[in-house]
């Protein structure tokens, strides 16, 4: 393959043989590396010049229903010390936010029975009333579809959910047998057939992950068209069945953020804190590469360390307004610029009208 051409080929037709992508995700040589991040950089230029968008993340419980093998929050894992955030010190997280410039909050957390519908839509709605002018991101998990169009009629604006691997083989390895890849992805399209700008995602250099996996991965995301896609290394958590495998490694995390941006320009790619944990400007070398969103930590200071997904990850000890300028500073040193507004996705912005209009009218229904 001569990667100089294959790297036109991509950015002009956003799509390549399965032989090909396959190539480019194991690419090896420094320059090459460099011409695809290069590539990824002008893209993201083109679409979204220098702007970087910011999600104030709310990490509001740690109690989980599922046994993710990979998953520091896992049911199983015993040794955690769990928590739950109460609605108003979820709100007060976003009064912080706020203040600071944030106009999406994300609320994120394990899959927790204890917040039944009619509080989460509680929550949306007295974040909603409070600051109008946000965009309200959930991450709660699968749920069935009346869940999520209960979310969507109290003012849900987004909804991220990682679909982890698109390979049924490599998701038996990652998952329990009482989670399938099937309802996985049925939630996804459940969600962007509500109106949601639905995010999805995967992880890179989990156990067992070939590059014709991810290339599955890229096929998928292809089908589902999302808003945002969320990629970051698999890092290990000693607490878990995983904790004697190697996590992923920056530089394939970097081509994949790369070849997503070439794949999907609109998309919003966030520069993740797993790819800044496990290199110390992981982050900073994400954007570079095509990444166009940072999320802060918005969650209070006494829970931040108990939200482990994984080992040693960063930003677990400041304040939100230190973790804020932090990250300014690091998007202003690699040559960016943090926007303060909701940060819609630019191509859906023609079909945002008819979206409010369906919000409405499930709004009416229930
Ligand atoms: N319960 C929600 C939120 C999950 S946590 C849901 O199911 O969507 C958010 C993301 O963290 C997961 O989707 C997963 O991709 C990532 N994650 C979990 N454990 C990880 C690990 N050990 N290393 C890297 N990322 C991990």
């Amino acid at each position: 393959m001569n990667t100089h051409d294959a790297l036109l080929r991509l950015r002009r037709d956003r799509d390549l043989p399965d032989e090909e992508l396959a190539q480019l995700i194991s690419l090896e040589n420094k320059e090459t590396c460099q011409a695809l991040f290069d590539a990824g950089d002008a893209v993201r230029r083109e679409r979204y010049g220098t702007d970087v968008y910011l999600r104030g993340l709310i990490e509001f419980t740690n109690h989980c229903r599922n046994n993710c093998l990979y998953c520091g929050i896992r049911r199983d894992n015993a040794k955690l010390e769990r928590y739950r955030l109460s609605p108003e010190e979820i709100v007060a997280c976003c009064e912080t936010g706020w203040g600071l410039g944030f106009r999406t909050f994300v609320l994120q957390g394990g899959e927790d029975e204890h917040y039944d519908d009619d509080a989460i839509c509680g929550i949306v709605m007295e974040i909603k009333k409070r600051f109008p002018d946000c965009a309200v991101t959930l991450s709660l998990g699968e749920k069935e579809r009346e869940s999520y169009e209960r979310f969507f009629a109290a003012g849900a604006d987004r909804y991220l959910l990682r679909h982890e691997t698109a390979s049924e083989e490599h998701y038996r390895k990652l998952h329990p047998a009482s989670m399938s890849l099937a309802h996985r992805k049925q939630c996804l399209y459940d969600l962007r057939d509500i109106g949601y700008q639905v995010g999805s995602g995967f992880m890179v250099g989990s156990p067992g992950q070939t590059a014709m996996d991810l290339v599955k991965d890229l096929r998928f995301l292809q089908d589902l068209r999302p808003a945002m896609i969320g990629i970051g290394p698999f890092i290990r958590h000693r607490d878990t069945p995983f904790r004697d495998f190697p996590s992923g490694n920056m530089l394939s995390c970097l081509r994949m953020i790369a070849i997503l941006r070439l794949m999907f320009p609109y998309a919003l790619i966030p520069a993740t804190t797993a790819l800044g944990t496990i290199s110390p400007n992981g982050r900073e070398l994400g954007l570079r590469a095509g990444a166009n969103v940072v999320m802060p930590n918005l969650s209070p200071v006494h829970v931040r360390g108990l939200y482990r997904l994984y080992d040693d990850k960063i930003c677990t000890g400041e304040e939100a307004a230190e973790c804020r300028s932090c990250l300014s500073r690091r998007v202003s040193a690699a040559g960016y610029k943090i926007a303060v507004s909701r940060g819609d996705v630019k191509n859906i912005l023609q079909t945002h009208k008819k979206i409010l209009r369906k919000q409405k009218d499930y709004l009416e229904h229930y």
